[in-house]
């Protein structure tokens, strides 16, 4: 038996057992799969987005659930990795280092850490170029 989280037209969530994947598809097909919440059988599988916490500020972050998402997950952590690779990681500094770093107070270097929506906007507002990087579940930054 797997259970599979769903999700109705309706957005409401719900957890089912099924006894394959394939189960849950020829079920789905036949509209044996419908909403406790609204009798909807129009549903799919759920993304799972668990809350990570990273640093002060939560993401979502979505379970690669087909192929072509699995092959953008790899990609995605390949690079994140590659942008931590030669950086310093400054933890929840991050604001503080990027600015003096752009302003010129301190050695250019690559960093990374973790922002506030608020630090981040403020960056932007200082002209601090910097990205957003992928957050994964095994990093245990
Ligand atoms: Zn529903």
């Amino acid at each position: 038996m797997i259970r599979f989280s769903l999700i109705c037209e309706r957005e409401h969530e719900f957890e089912a057992w099924f006894r394959s994947g394939d189960d849950f598809e020829t079920q789905k097909k036949r509209g044996f799969v419908d909403c406790p919440t609204c009798g909807s059988s129009k549903v799919q599988k759920a993304l799972m987005a668990p809350a990570v916490s990273t640093g002060r500020k939560r993401e979502k972050i979505a379970l690669a659930m087909g192929e072509a998402q699995k092959q953008a997950m790899a990609q995605l952590k390949a690079l994140s990795q590659k942008m931590r690779e030669n950086a310093d990681y400054v933890g929840d500094k991050f604001a503080e280092e990027a600015r003096k770093i752009h302003f010129g107070e301190t050695d250019a270097r690559g960093i990374y850490g973790e922002a506030t929506p608020e630090e981040a906007k403020g960056l932007i507002e200082d002209g601090v170029e910097f990205m957003p990087i992928p957050v994964f579940p095994e990093d245990s930054n």
